[in-house]
């Protein structure tokens, strides 16, 4: 397929091929003649799949043959100011051939009145983080009432980032008549509640991962005879020399908190990211894994959605989820950008339900693991019969490499050590614990 059979406008087919593009990606192909016959979109796409000419085509398109607006006609909504840059530098390139345009990129951490000047002054594009834009927004230096696109750039992740509000807010500023481009890696959960509220019969675009682009995730399970042990086997698997970057998961803010002051005493570089931090501590945290100054990260459900810190290699269920869907959300984080990632959860001895939930959902029967010396002593409840469609080993939805026997057994350290979980516990571990409720 040519760009040429999309039905773009010639200036903009122009840029395209001065950009260097022979033919569209799949996202594009798909997205681009839905989105030029006025559709709204719910575009299921990861990074790199050429989301952004996805949508900043068909909005090039609209602007290619008119006059510039006293009001800007297009807005993209980004969570991050990095992802701002980036998608300002798309419209640079693929509106380069459009003399005209005027576009502005509006985020934080730079000085409000240059940006206030240019829209004064009028511009066609605003590519934008949600929070400095409701600040124009109160401040009446923005209007939006003449919009005609608006793009939720990774919506998944402005929700997790805890833009909800801001998003509604900034919607109720737009005509209802415009057209909504939703894009997001995950069209499910939070992100697909806000879809229906803010699209109108919107067509759904979803892309299965291929095979080659399916994350590879060694998933074991590991029984614990009591917390102290469930504190050994993870000071053990933090020791890993495999260990690049950690996310352990616990089931309340609480044991996040406590897990991380434990570790941070045995001198890992930890913190806890849960849903009591503010949003600017919790940025400032996943700044500091981002950099990799912090090598784990405790972290509950709510707090780690939809997280992307490429380094993550393990991702270790300190307390098993609740929900399968949960687990997957969870394994998800690592096996990122096309590597390879490992999730361990540990059991209690009497928690098989929770493990039947896991395996019924990914119909996957978890591979048992130990490490060297610290095998358990306690004898698991049978976990029963394996799920109904369950493989060893199977890969749907992550492929478990190593998974059905055969894996790799996990080092222990060198020599004993006194590990925190080595210390007396302060508290039985409970089995009535609650998941955050935030
Ligand atoms: P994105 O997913 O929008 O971040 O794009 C990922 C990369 O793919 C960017 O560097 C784009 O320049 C590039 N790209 C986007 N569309 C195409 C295309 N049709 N052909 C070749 N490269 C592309």
């Amino acid at each position: 397929m040519s760009f040429s059979s999309l039905g773009l406008h010639p200036l903009v087919l122009k840029a395209v091929e001065a950009a260097g593009y022979t033919e569209p990606t799949p996202v594009q192909a798909q997205s681009i003649p839905a989105a030029l016959a006025g559709d709204d979109l719910l575009v299921s796409s990861q990074t790199g799949s050429g989301k952004t000419a996805a949508f900043m085509l068909p909005c090039l398109h609209r602007l290619a043959g008119g006059a510039n607006a006293r009001q800007p006609r297009i807005l993209v909504l980004t969570p991050t100011r990095e992802l701002a840059a980036q998608v300002t530098r798309a419209a640079d390139i693929y509106g380069k051939t459009l003399r005209h345009l005027r576009y502005i990129s509006i985020v934080g951490g730079t000085p409000m009145h240059l940006e206030t000047r240019l829209l004064r002054v009028g511009v066609d594009v605003v590519v934008a983080t949600p929070g400095r834009l409701l600040d124009h927004l109160n401040r009446r230096s923005l209007d939006l009432s003449r919009l005609e696109v608006l793009v939720l750039d990774e919506a998944d992740r402005m929700l997790d980032m805890g833009f909800i509000e801001d998003i509604e807010t900034i919607i109720g500023h737009t005509p209802a008549t415009r057209q909504t481009l939703l894009f997001s890696a995950t069209l499910e959960g939070v992100v697909g509640n806000l879809a229906q509220r803010v699209t109108r019969n919107a067509k759904r675009i979803q892309f299965a991962p291929t095979r080659e682009e399916q994350p590879r995730i060694e998933q074991k399970l590991m029984y614990a005879d009591s917390k102290s042990h469930k504190g050994r086997l993870l000071d053990s698997l933090l020791r890993d020399p495999a260990m690049q970057q950690a996310l352990v998961f616990t089931a309340t803010k609480r044991a996040a908190d406590e897990l991380s002051t434990n570790l941070r005493i045995e001198g890992f570089s930890c913190q806890a990211l849960h849903g009591d931090m503010n949003q600017s501590a919790r940025n400032r945290t996943l700044q500091a894994m981002r950099q990799g100054r912090v090598k784990v990260l405790i972290a509950t459900d709510v707090a780690a959605r939809g997280l992307d810190v490429p380094g993550i290699s393990h991702v270790i269920n300190y307390d098993l989820p609740r929900q399968g869907e949960d687990y997957v959300h969870r394994i998800g984080r690592t096996g990122r950008a096309g590597r390879e990632g490992v999730a361990i959860s540990f059991a209690n001895h009497d928690e098989g339900g929770l493990v039947r939930n896991i395996e019924r959902y990914t119909t996957q029967q978890l591979t048992v693991g130990v490490i060297a010396g610290l095998e358990p002593k306690l004898k698991a409840v049978p976990r029963h019969a394996a799920p109904k469609g369950a493989r060893s080993g199977g890969n749907r939805p992550y492929n478990s490499q190593g998974a059905g026997g055969g894996g790799r057994t996990f080092s222990s350290p060198d020599k004993p050590r006194s590990g925190f979980g080595k210390r007396p516990s302060r508290e039985s571990y409970s089995q009535t614990r609650r998941p955050e409720s935030n």
